[in-house]
């Protein structure tokens, strides 16, 4: 069902570092901007634990959506202006679509929370499951507001989040290889952390991309500014999201807040003045909505000043490691050298620290990587370049420097140890303890980070 929405008199703007002007048309996208569920993204980082280690990394989710939005309203502009639909299934664009698209993407990100990567881990909760039940619960004022355009809205717009929206156009806009939600944080954490290779020409890219039938591709012309593309976005992945410091900080993160759980857990008297009542639903698994829309960056950081004074000395000091940055040292390991870990983590507990909160192994394989890898046979993972003749072939068979790097990622695995075990010292006396070095004779140092 195509819908239309109010428009604004005089379009409103909104100043952005990435995108200069970000251009609001719709009522509707200024009432949504205004929901209390949207302004919540303010107060959530977007990279989370990296602002650690890039300290201007601490844009928001908030400045993101916007972003998206105003990639996918330049699609829709660049669609309806130089392919718009002459008839039914003729594979070009109708521009009844863009407030659904409009929509999806301002709202993509909506059901995230604080740390989102972490915090999904340690409490088992779904951002994209919650995205949809922000957009669908009538609880909401997102719901409300959706609801305004019609009954079955709020419905399409989570349909194009869960990718079941039946135009695989505006599914692709939102998710896909080269979508509007990745070009976005691309560019913006390359903009805030201050490095420069996930930049890219965003306006060539849009310039090339066009709808067909089965979703969108892009022109051959635009080859070398596709290419750019997933290049920026390897370095991204390999220089920023797998730093292995911002990670050991997550790692910090995680023990953290177990530890927090396992005390509720034994406590006896869980109503303490300094309690973390907002934290009580997740710590007994029973959350609803309103719980989960309470939390934030901030909220959290305040538990930590708490726990930072806790009588648990473990409690205490996870919370001092996270808020002064004081972050676990690691070492690579393959499969081989795997077989030391038992040893290592020995040697450890021998030196007084709890192995389960101050050791860890993470890979960078785990993280959310998304790889460009045509041979995975799933749908939206092919990026696909329309020739001069109409027909379409996928990237890398023709691009040299994309078959290079498609499909392979150079991840590692970390063990995680605390920093005191590579100098130990009491007051100013180093401590030439056989335990410490024993560990050290273990590592090798080229891989300590
Ligand atoms: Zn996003």
């Amino acid at each position: 069902m195509p819908y239309q929405a109010e428009r604004l008199p005089r379009e409103k703007v909104f100043r952005d570092p990435v995108h200069n002007y970000i251009y609001i048309q719709h009522r509707l996208i200024l009432d949504l901007i205004n929901t209390k569920e949207f302004q919540r993204l303010r107060r959530i980082k977007q990279l989370g634990t990296a602002s650690l280690v890039f300290h201007g990394a601490e844009h928001t989710r908030f400045t993101h959506s916007l972003g998206v939005y105003e990639i996918t309203r330049r699609i829709c502009d660049n669609f309806q202006r130089n392919y718009p639909t002459q008839k039914p299934g003729d594979g070009l664009w109708d521009d009844h679509e863009r407030l659904v698209a409009l929509c999806a993407a301002l709202l993509h990100d909506i059901g995230h929370g604080p740390y989102s990567h972490t915090f999904e881990h340690i409490f088992q909760t779904d951002h994209e499951a919650i995205t949809v039940a922000i957009l669908t619960s009538p609880t909401t004022e997102v719901n409300q507001v959706l609801r305004s355009v019609s009954p079955e809205f709020p419905e399409q717009v989570a349909s194009v989040i869960k990718k079941t929206y039946p135009n695989p156009q505006v599914v692709q806009m939102i998710s896909s290889q080269i979508d509007a939600d990745r070009m976005d944080y691309l560019l913006r954490d390359a903009y805030h952390t201050g490095t420069k290779y996930g930049t890219f020409d965003l306006t060539r890219i849009l310039r090339v991309m066009r709808p067909y039938k089965d979703g969108i591709c892009f022109e051959i012309s635009g080859m070398h500014a596709v290419e750019d593309y997933i290049v920026s976005r390897f370095q991204m992945y390999q220089q920023i999201y797998f730093h292995p410091v911002s990670r050991s900080m997550e790692v910090i993160l995680s023990h953290l807040l177990r530890r927090a759980k396992k005390d509720y857990e034994k406590a006896s008297n869980k109503n303490e003045a300094a309690a973390p009542y907002l934290l009580f639903p997740f710590f007994n698994h029973e959350f609803n909505l309103d719980d989960y829309l309470l939390l934030d960056d901030g909220t959290l950081t305040t538990y930590f000043a708490h726990w930072r004074q806790s009588t648990d000395p473990i409690l205490a000091d996870l919370a001092h490691r996270f808020l002064d940055r004081k972050p676990l040292k690691s070492v690579k390991f393959d499969d081989q050298t795997q077989a030391k870990i038992p040893e290592l983590r020995r040697l450890i507990e021998k030196a007084g620290f709890n192995t389960t909160y101050y050791t860890d192994t993470n890979n960078s394989y785990d993280l959310p990587y998304d790889a460009y890898d045509p041979k995975m046979k799933k749908p939206m993972t092919q990026i696909e370049l329309m020739q001069s003749d109409g027909q379409l072939i996928e990237l890398s068979t023709v691009s040299a420097l994309v078959s290079a790097i498609t499909g392979k990622f150079s991840g590692d695995q970390r063990f995680f140890f605390p920093k005191e075990m590579l100098t130990p010292k009491q007051g100013n006396v180093e401590l030439f303890d056989p335990v410490y070095k024993a560990f050290q004779a273990h590592l090798h140092n080229d891989y300590i980070i």
